[in-house]
């Protein structure tokens, strides 16, 4: 089949050639046949990297070369247990990073797959909406705006249909597309005649034979595929790589000096010294840290996509909880996208509509009476227009609900003409210019009592413009009062004009219209807001991100929804047409002082977004038309609709917001807030064990002592504190206030003042008390041996660590709180640790492996009142910085005054 030149062909040879009618498309027994005999439309997944090679990566990192070297160190030594161990370490962490990587690649495919393509065919003589990979040649296809082209196509249909075929030809400028049978010699880039699997619908519309599918489309034979590696590293992550690569060259440095020095006052032999370097080396080595990280991430992912907002990528979910500005469209996003026509204006009267939704129930009255459709000529034409240049369809569905196919805006029209108390004209339309948000009409060529007449629907000022009305002429003025008397209370107003044109005509363009038209009546339409969007909108301010509303409507409409949404409080709209003119500092000035948008085209969106990144703005945009791609692309966050986005919209995009809604946005940025501190807290949680342990071997080492702990058990402590207590923490509910602070700012360093003081204050006080502890019963050596006392030392830590996960779970606030029991996990994975802190004390092979010894009961009492008094100091540490924030803050806002 691949060798057939589809091209060269009639469409109706192509027909009959696949077996197929391009107005009943092919038959369900047809499509079995082929499926099995064609397989599916796929790609083959793009080649991986062997298991085995992802296994091995997962040693390249400092801190495990680190990790190889002190192993390397035991065996020279002969402390051979202690050179299992560490490799055991080593090995489990490559075990856990490469589970994890997995986990993250899985649920990034999982999400993939939620996103998989739709095609609209013709099937049995019916449209319906199909999974692209069930395409098999023979399939009608019908394309619209922003749609992906599923398979190879020969075209059958085409209405100023522009494609774009960068993908395959690395051509960017879009080619115009036609049905014209092309010689057999024509070249892949000029085959105006077909449509290729993975190129994208700019604009108009048309109808192709899937004609080859998966790999023998042109795609798939270069072998190219669509599906790219996403990014698995997230800054956050990145921060955390170069910080454990500072933390590596740190700790080698002073274990260099130490040895060095002990060597020099004391008489350590060598072996015993270089055990003690090893052990401060490991210690101070986070080595669970990178892997739960991750698994926050991803874990963070997850819930987002259940609540409606799939992420495309890892490092979105961290950038989500940095967003300070979200620009929505307004219809559909913050409004419900349930359209009812309230009013009709004509030139000199006003008409009321009764009814609401689409049902067509209801009346047009004129001053509440019943406006007699069959006398009012010029009501009839205006209807007629709105119906007949409109692509929506009324239908009842299943539960007897009204509904409509197409989109809302039109399918109100419908429901406008059906309310009439008389037929009215859906003409057929022999030339059309689809609607497009960058001029805002839609027209069509119609006959109507034997002449030719071009009927314009679109945005009333748009219209006024092409009726030649002079701006300041009374006619002018009349019209406007009109629109701005409707859309000042918040609705959408769509103007009918019409135009006669030489009975000739057959084809219609923009120039056709520019001029010339006559305005029959608006249409005033009510949208109402989206009661949880009002909330969200709430929840935003509070948190320091602003909303801004960039819409396609007229500034009236927008500013009186932007009111009734608490988006805005001030008069100030900015137009489409007043950005086209601002220079880039003027446009920087405009973001940060105007929150509505109007008249907007696709590319203001960019203008404004790249502002608005000027003024160092962490920037999350929504949109869905192809031509809101680059402003998707180029947004911090670009949020695609999934209802009403289109594919290349979608693709463009890091989030895909399944039910369009505002308030999705919103509750994702509260999750990538929740997902960013319980990452933060992580570090906080973790960073101590290490920095207490560190103390312990330095300060021993210093002052001359037995090593408090030997690698093993230092790395032992390591290990179950990370897989334990501190994945706790990635179930952490958000803080009560976190949605009431300004979004953290975006170069936020890792580690700020505040944490690394927390992270030197508990090791501090953990190692101290615990050399202090050492101290003192070494010194009774007729009640305690080294054995008892390094076993209570090793429990000391790990307890404190359970104490301190509840410091951290609240970062600022009292630990006892209203949420101290939510986060179950947290207490569950307390319990895990201490069973498994009995099991390694007082199960005999477990001891032995670990070098501890069976304390008896009462000795536990010196880690609780270890972990117990770090608990303490540090609430009272959180209660003191919380006060001198408190007053800081209330002097900043004092001096501000
Ligand atoms: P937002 O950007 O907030 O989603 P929008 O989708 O309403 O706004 P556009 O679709 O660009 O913005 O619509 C702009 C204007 O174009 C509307 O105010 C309306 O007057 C007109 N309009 C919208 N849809 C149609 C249509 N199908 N046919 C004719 N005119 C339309």
């Amino acid at each position: 089949m691949a060798q057939n030149k589809w091209f060269n062909m009639q469409t109706d040879q192509v027909q009959s050639e696949l077996d197929t009618n391009v107005n009943t498309g092919l038959r369900k027994e047809q499509v079995e046949q082929k499926q099995q005999k064609y397989g599916k439309n796929e790609l083959p997944e793009p080649e991986k990297d062997p298991k085995w090679l992802k296994f091995l990566r997962q040693f390249n990192d400092t801190l495990i070369y680190v990790l190889i070297a002190a192993a390397v160190l035991t065996v020279i030594l002969g402390h051979y247990a202690d050179t299992v161990v560490i490799l055991m370490v080593i090995i489990i962490n490559a075990i856990i990073g490469y589970f994890q990587e997995n986990k993250a690649e899985k649920a990034l495919e999982g999400i993939k797959k939620m996103l998989s393509l739709e095609s609209t065919v013709i099937r049995d003589g019916k449209h319906s909406e199909i999974a692209s990979s069930d395409l098999v040649p023979g399939d009608i296809v019908l394309l619209s705006p922003g749609d992906k082209i599923p398979a190879d196509l020969r075209l059958t249909a085409t209405s100023r249909l522009t494609i774009e075929e960068s993908s395959l030809t690395g051509e960017s400028t879009s080619v115009e597309k036609n049905t014209e049978t092309l010689p057999e010699d024509t070249v892949l880039g000029d085959r105006l005649n077909m449509a290729f699997s993975g190129t994208a619908v700019v604009s108009g519309s048309g109808q192709g034979i899937v004609v080859s599918t998966g790999t023998n489309t042109e795609i798939g034979k270069i072998n190219q595929s669509i599906a790219e590696v996403e990014e698995l590293k997230t800054p956050l992550l990145k921060q955390t790589a170069h910080f454990g690569k500072m933390i590596s060259i740190t700790i080698v440095s002073v274990a260099a000096l130490l040895f060095v020095y002990a060597a020099f006052f004391f008489d350590y032999p060598i072996g015993e010294l270089l055990l003690y370097v090893i052990s401060l080396t490991v210690s101070a080595i986070p080595e669970g840290l990178p892997a739960i990280l991750s698994i926050i991430l991803s874990l963070g992912m997850q819930v987002m996509a259940r609540n409606n907002a799939i992420m495309r990528n890892l490092p979105s979910v961290e950038t989500l909880g940095a967003v300070t500005v979200i620009c929505s469209d307004k219809t559909g996003t913050l409004t419900k996208n349930e359209m009812t026509v309230q009013s009709i204006e004509l030139s000199n009267r006003h008409l009321d509509v009764t009814g609401t939704g689409y049902a067509p129930e209801g009346k047009i009255l004129k001053n509440n009476q019943e406006v007699n459709i069959a006398e009012d000529k010029v009501l009839q034409m205006f209807l007629s227009n709105v119906l007949t240049i409109n692509d929506a369809y009324l239908r009842k569905d299943n539960s007897g609900e009204w509904t409509i196919s197409g989109e809302p805006t039109e399918g109100c029209l419908v429901t406008l003409a059906e309310k009439a108390n008389q037929e009215i004209d859906r003409l057929p339309i022999l030339s059309k210019i689809p609607f497009d948000s960058s001029y805002k009409y839609m027209a069509g060529l119609v006959e109507k009592d034997g002449k030719k007449i071009i009927y314009v629907k679109g945005a009333p000022d748009r219209l006024f413009d092409m009726a030649d009305l002079v701006e300041g002429s009374e006619e002018r003025k009349l019209w406007e009062d009109k629109m701005l008397a409707r859309s000042s209370n918040g609705e959408r107003i769509i103007g009918a004009a019409y135009k006669y044109v030489a009975d000739d005509k057959m084809q219609i363009d923009h120039e056709d219209i520019c001029e010339g038209l006559n305005i029959i009546g608006l249409a005033g339409i009510l949208d109402p807001p989206r009661e949880e969007a009002i909330e969200a909108v709430k929840v935003c301010k509070k948190a320091g991100i602003q909303v801004k509303m960039i819409t396609g409507d007229h500034k009236a409409t927008a500013l009186a929804i932007a009111k009734q949404m608490g988006i805005t409080e001030q008069d100030n709209v900015l137009e489409g047409r007043e950005l086209d003119q601002m220079s880039e500092e003027e446009m920087q000035n405009a973001v940060r002082n105007v929150d509505v948008f109007a008249r907007t085209s696709p590319e203001n969106k960019l203008q404004l977004v790249t502002a608005m990144q000027e003024n160092d703005e962490i920037t999350a945009m929504t949109g869905d038309g192809v031509n809101d791609a680059p402003a998707l692309k180029r947004a911090d966050i670009g949020v695609a609709m999934g209802v009403k986005g289109t594919e290349v919209a979608k693709e463009a995009s890091e989030m895909v917001l399944v039910d369009d809604n505002f308030n999705t946005i919103v509750n994702a940025v509260k999750e990538g807030r929740r997902v960013y501190d319980n990452l933060k807290k992580t570090i906080l949680f973790i960073l101590p064990t290490n920095g207490a342990e560190a103390f312990l071997i330095v300060s021993a080492l210093i002052v001359g002592m037995n090593m408090p702990l030997s690698p093993i058990q230092v790395l032992y402590v390591n290990m179950v504190t990370a897989v334990t207590v501190s994945f706790a923490l990635a179930f952490e509910k958000l803080e009560p206030g976190a949605m009431e602070r300004p979004p953290r700012p975006s170069n936020a360093k890792l580690l700020s003042p505040y944490y690394i003081f927390r992270i030197i204050l508990v090791s501090l006080l953990v190692g101290g008390a615990i050399m202090t502890m050492n101290v003192t019963l070494l010194g009774d050596p007729a009640h305690y041996t080294q054995e008892q006392v390094t076993t209570i030392t090793l429990h000391s830590i790990v307890i404190a660590q359970v104490f301190h996960v509840f410091n951290v779970r609240n970062e600022r606030h009292f630990a006892f709180n209203k949420d101290f029991f939510s986060n179950k996990i947290a207490f569950m994975l307390a319990g895990v640790l201490i069973v498994l802190q009995l099991m390694v004390t007082y199960i005999p092979f477990l001891r032995n492996v670990f070098d501890l010894y069976p304390i008896e009961a009462q000795y536990w009492i010196y880690p609780f009142v270890i972990g117990l008094m770090t608990f303490i100091i540090i609430e009272i540490e959180k209660y003191i910085t919380r006060k001198i924030s408190a007053k800081a803050t209330f002097n900043k806002e004092n001096k501000q005054e």
